[in-house]
């Protein structure tokens, strides 16, 4: 039995995967071994269906992983369409296959500018060698955020705006009675919550949150678009959330960084967990 016929015998299954978790550019090397180099891209499985949130670099393995057992459908929202967030779009393999329609989601652009017309300046000459044209059986969608969509039987997935240049759609995904939300990329005001983000994430399972800084740090960073480690457990204890996840790491956080801050937010907030590569989470 394939992957996929074993996913379709637990048609009641719901987790988040991580394939990419750093924000701004890819950073491999032997400081971030542990928590992963990659940029944003999640993998949430509903049942047999596979919805997948960011195309940064961390796209690629997972497309790889789903070339070799092919699911009719794939669905990729982004959050926006900043590059850490679309660049591993084009090396995508399932995109160029037959067997399988990929839909391409976005609600943070303006409707002047579509998704599928950010894409292909992504890919052309000469910034890439091949138009977004050879992907075999692509659509690209444009919702307004605040819609509400239903990707797949008993998915719901509400969206929300999130705060940052050139806007960002943040994300929450309800199945079986569970739900995850996923909020990057924005930026808080200190000292005051951001009434709109705790409402949409209100008794989440699981959010996971723009943690590109600490609040030492925020303050050169203002208007940078991005949050603290420290606001993700504000927001998910006004909002009663279960599990807080910082996500979006700084590239100038190591792991022994990481771990350092780890073990600060679980003395605050036990349970919390830090995004990492390969972890999967369970509501
Ligand atoms: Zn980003
Ligand atoms: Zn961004």
């Amino acid at each position: 039995m394939g992957d996929y016929a074993r996913l379709m015998s637990h048609r009641r299954e719901f987790f988040i995967k991580f394939w990419g978790v750093r924000g701004s550019l890819a950073c491999p090397g032997p400081g971030t071994v542990r928590y992963g180099g990659n940029t944003s891209c999640m993998e949430v499985r509903c049942g047999s269906h596979r919805l997948i949130f960011d195309g940064g670099t961390g796209l690629r393995a997972l497309g790889c992983e789903l070339a070799r057992d092919l699911p009719p459908r794939i669905d990729v929202f982004f959050t926006h369409t900043h590059f850490d967030h679309v660049c591993g779009v084009p090396f995508f393999k399932p995109a160029y296959m037959q067997g399988t329609r990929v839909e391409f989601w976005a609600g943070h652009l303006l409707p002047e500018r579509t998704l599928k017309h950010v894409l292909c300046e992504m890919m052309t000459a000469p910034l890439f060698p091949v138009p977004l044209e050879v992907f075999a059986r692509s659509r690209f969608h444009d919702f307004p955020c605040g819609t509400t969509l239903r990707p797949a039987p008993g998915v719901v997935l509400t969206t929300c705006r999130l705060n940052h240049p050139n806007r960002a759609c943040g994300y929450r995904i309800d199945y079986a009675g569970k739900s995850i939300c996923i909020i990057t990329d924005t930026e808080h005001v200190p000292g005051r919550l951001d009434e709109t983000i705790v409402e949409f994430v209100r008794n989440a399972d699981i959010m996971v949150y723009d943690a590109m800084f600490t609040d030492e740090e925020f303050p050169a960073y203002v208007n940078w678009g991005h949050s603290t480690w420290q606001e993700a457990l504000r927001v998910a204890e006004a909002a009663g959330v279960g599990v807080a996840v910082p996500f979006h790491h700084d590239p100038d956080h190591d792991d022994a960084f990481l771990d350092h801050l780890s073990e600060l937010a679980s003395a605050i907030r036990p349970g919390t967990v830090f995004a990492r590569e390969g972890l999967v989470l369970a509501p």
